[in-house]
């Protein structure tokens, strides 16, 4: 103990406790591109430094001996409230937490978690909520992975699945829940918009089939989201229970970092979290800084890329060389996709599908002009992107199915970045001369 008079100790811890982070001014209530600058770190924790260090290290000190069975009573049940502090760095850290705080604020989760990979994410949900015997009802198609780990992976440990297709109608989605429901439904999983088709999911028919099908437990809905989440579409809103996001794409939105994450309720989110604990799939305190800087202008490079696609594919879909754009923004007038997109999204991202005329030939020569797109899988970057999924991601797919699919050897799939859009269209331009 040093000499320090009773009120400089009082001033002093007054000084340096932390603020709570504002959420609301006067009677507002601040946006989430607000609230990405500051919410759940204050400068006072870490010497003034504006921004959060990265916290390397493996583990945390506890304060006494009682704090630390405190926490593991937590953590093992026989205290309710869970974890009281960190304590281990495979179940978290200061930089995942505040990610975390800061990706629910963005469709008003009440809980999310951070993972090492989109696919990590969808794992670990999978591996939190069913047991052989289960079934999981899907809609189709799904990213290629996820569909790998549902029929191939989860299939050997005696999981069942059944699905339904990305645009299925009310009547449909019964038939194959009613199907389901003679077994034990597990996890409805959604993906919406489908890769490569673009086709939508109509959360609110899923939901409302689901309410009326299972009359006791019901099995939760999640949803991959990461094409259009969060700006455009938010499907908690429309009754999805658990969301899911490859944070590698426009959260992350540099090209240069692979993350997930996971948003939901506390319930969920904390059944999640005890398998992600257990297996170690978090994302390391680096990726998780890195995150942070991105969610600072998400809605600044989400509505650059959005707008950019809109002068991009009024560009090409009037072109002599173009057969089709397969882009959310162009859905015909009072047809279903139109009615689903009205509801739930509000905007047509930034992620198209390009059918050329011609076939294979051509769309190589495309792609092998461009100057400023490069050529390369992934999207939601900052720069855009183009490649070619028959010859690339849906390689494998046999024929039958990607002709149903839509993946015909003439398709490019493009993502939109940040750059100008009158040059985007220049460089577009002059590759569909090359065709
Ligand atoms: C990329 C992607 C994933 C997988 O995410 P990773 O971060 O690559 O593991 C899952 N779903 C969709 C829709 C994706 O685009």
């Amino acid at each position: 103990m040093t000499d320090e008079t009773e009120a400089e100790l009082t001033g002093a811890t007054a000084r340096r406790r932390p603020k709570a982070s504002v959420d609301k001014i006067g009677g507002r209530e601040l946006k989430p591109s607000t609230m990405m600058m500051g919410h759940g770190y204050d400068p006072v924790l870490s010497e003034g430094s504006l921004k959060p260090p990265i916290f390397l290290t493996s583990t945390f000190v506890f304060p006494n001996a009682a704090a630390g069975k405190r926490h593991f009573e937590g953590v093992t049940g026989k205290r309710p409230g869970g974890a009281d502090g960190l304590v281990y760095s495979r179940f978290n850290g200061p930089n995942q937490e505040i990610l975390e705080d800061r990706l629910g604020i963005w469709e008003g989760a009440e809980d999310a978690l951070a993972f090492s990979s989109g696919m990590s994410a969808i794992a670990t949900l999978f591996l939190s909520m069913v047991k052989p015997g289960d079934t999981i009802v899907h809609s189709g198609p799904l990213y290629a992975a996820t569909e790998t780990l549902i029929a191939r992976i989860l299939g050997r440990f005696g999981v069942h699945w059944l699905d339904f297709p990305a645009g299925a109608t009310r009547p449909e989605i019964d038939a194959v829940l009613n199907r389901a429901a003679s077994g034990n439904v597990a996890l409805i999983y959604l993906e919406s918009p489908a890769n490569p088709t673009n086709a939508l999911v109509d959360v609110e028919a899923v939901a409302a089939s689901r309410d009326a099908i299972f009359k006791g437990a019901k099995p939760p809905i999640a949803i991959d989201n990461t094409f259009l989440g969060p700006l455009w579409a938010q499907p908690l809103k429309q009754g999805a229970d658990i969301v899911v996001y490859s944070l590698t794409k426009y959260a992350g939105g540099h090209s240069d970092l692979v993350a997930g994450g996971v948003l939901g309720s506390k319930e969920h989110i904390n059944t999640i979290r005890l398998m992600r604990n257990t297996i170690g799939t978090i994302c390391d305190p680096h990726t998780a800084w890195m995150l942070l800087r991105s969610l600072e202008t998400l809605e600044l490079r989400m509505s650059r890329a959005g707008e950019n696609a809109v002068k991009v594919c009024e560009f090409l879909r009037t072109h002599p060389k173009v057969e089709h754009v397969g882009y959310l923004g162009f859905l015909e007038e009072g047809s279903r996709q139109a009615d689903i997109y009205n509801r739930h999204c509000t905007g047509a991202g930034s992620t198209f599908s390009l059918y050329l005329k011609g076939g294979e030939k051509e769309a190589f020569a495309f792609l092998d002009s461009l100057k400023i797109a490069k050529l390369a899988v992934s999207l939601g970057g900052t720069e855009t992107l183009a490649s070619h999924p028959a010859g690339m991601t849906h390689l494998s797919v046999p024929e039958a199915r990607k002709q149903a699919l839509g993946i015909t050897d003439n398709l490019v799939r493009i993502s939109i970045g940040v750059e100008d859009a009158d040059d985007l269209i220049a460089d577009f331009e002059e590759a569909l001369q090359a065709v």
